[in-house]
């Protein structure tokens, strides 16, 4: 067993910056392509936590407010396995998005294995069935991660393995693909059949290829396809081409192999490795039991078919409509904006994505509005003067509903509030029924 990782931080200087009041900032702990991460203190309770701010307009401009938005409804909704890390609060000024989480003082796993090399086999089976136990949870509930990598994978103090980052975990495919060939420069932690982009996949089966690598790199120290041509890395994933060094002991041969099947219909599940000999062995019972049903009553059923694993759905788009105010997530962000009635619009739609899309661009550029955005962002931005309208749109029930909003997110003052009553119109043939009809 390794020693605990304790990260102790110096005292934050009397003029670090201090949050909404409520969180001081310590440092900076990384950044993403959208985000900043800072160690931060608690004011009410002295707590260690990390801030992650998310700068709006950047996301808007790229179209990735969707994308926060289900990261954060899927890292609420897993909250309760002691290997996912923990969302505490959300806060949201006009410009800037706070996510407060979980601190993981031990930093990226990945890290301690690039500045110590490999893992001996037992240090790595007890990360594995960390991985392995939370992503069992997240499949039970409905969600797959489908983005495993090793930025995804942290370490709290006492050592454990927290899993981060749903971020991807339910974004249509196009923007996927987009995402992890740009911000990773390789497809490599991705399951063939996601880069093979051949329609459909079981979310839950590509999470199994993804621990089937993270399992060969724990192991071995290296990674298994290394290839710097990415057709031929592709290549050589899709054959199961790669080699195992001597040291990797039979029975760890075997899993990885039958993880790192290219056929997901052969490929071993997560759920069977609990009966795996090699796995199972030492394996702590919290972690083999989990928690099976854990996330919050108020979301349990209501988002169980929101682009979650591929033929999950199991709940009709009238029940959906019916309950629909219950997925109003976007007022995550609407703490500073009017309560967002007047500056948004949602409705749902039975109609094809490309109908709606069509729609409102339609309309927009009888409004005058520019189309900024195109749709493979997932959010299109429509713009007139210093007014920045953007429109999203949901997959609820694949094929069959949509939801989708219609947002002032610059420019409010100068957004002509008449112009609803054009839009309504307008959209008349592609809206089910609108979802804030009273503002
Ligand atoms: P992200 O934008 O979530 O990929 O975060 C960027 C980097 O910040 C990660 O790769 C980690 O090194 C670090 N980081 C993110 N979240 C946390 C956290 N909760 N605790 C500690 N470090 C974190």
């Amino acid at each position: 067993m390794e020693p605990p990782l304790q990260q102790q931080p110096p005292p934050p200087s009397p003029r670090a910056a201090t949050i909404l009041g409520k969180y001081q900032l310590i440092r900076l702990l990384g950044r993403g392509s959208f985000a900043k991460v800072y160690q931060a203190r608690s004011l009410v309770d002295g707590a260690t936590v990390a801030v992650k701010i998310i700068d709006k307009s950047k996301t808007v401009n790229a179209g990735m407010e969707p994308r926060i938005i289900r990261e954060i409804d899927a890292m609420r909704r897993l909250h309760h396995h002691p290997n996912i890390l923990k969302i505490h609060e959300v806060m949201a000024t006009k410009t800037k998005i706070h996510l407060i989480v979980e601190y993981a003082a031990g930093g990226e796993l990945f890290a301690r294995i690039s500045r110590r090399g490999r893992l001996s086999e037992s240090t790595a089976r007890r990360y594995f069935q960390q991985l392995v136990s939370a992503l069992r949870f997240c499949h039970r509930n409905g969600v797959a991660h489908r983005d495993l990598k090793p930025q995804n994978l942290l370490l709290d103090g006492d050592g454990n393995l927290k899993v981060s980052d749903f971020g991807l975990s339910a974004l249509p495919e196009q923007l996927k693909n987009g995402l992890l060939h740009t911000a990773c420069g390789t497809p490599a932690y991705t399951a063939p059949e996601i880069l093979r982009r051949s329609g459909g996949y079981d979310g839950s089966k590509a999470d199994a290829w993804s621990c089937g690598l993270i399992l060969f790199v724990f192991v071995a120290g290296y990674f298994p396809f290394d290839d710097t041509n990415i057709p031929a890395m592709c290549k050589k994933i899709s054959r199961r081409d790669y080699q195992f060094p001597e040291w990797i002991s039979k029975p760890v041969r075997f899993v990885i192999h039958k993880l790192l099947d290219p056929n997901p219909e052969t490929r071993m599940s997560l759920e069977s490795l609990f009966g795996n000999a090699w796995f199972k062995k030492s394996l702590n019972p919290e972690t083999a039991e989990g928690n099976t049903f854990g996330w919050d009553s108020a979301f349990h059923g209501k988002c169980g078919c929101y682009e979650g694993m591929s033929g999950s759905s199991g709940v009709s788009a009238f029940d959906i409509i019916s309950m629909s105010s219950g997925l109003d997530l976007t007022r995550l962000f609407e703490t500073t904006l009017d309560g967002g009635c007047r500056r948004e619009k949602r409705f749902s739609s039975s109609a094809r994505v490309e109908a709606v899309e069509e729609k409102v661009k339609e309309v927009g550029g009888v409004l005058g509005f520019k189309v900024e955005v195109g749709k493979s962002n997932g959010a299109i931005a429509l713009v007139k003067g210093k007014v920045t309208l953007v429109f999203e749109l949901f997959q609820i029930v694949p094929d069959e509903l949509l939801l989708v909003a219609l947002k002032v997110v610059e420019g409010a003052l100068e957004f002509e509030e008449h112009h609803w009553g054009y839009w309504k119109d307008g959209l008349e043939d592609v809206v089910l029924s609108w979802h804030n009809q009273e503002s």
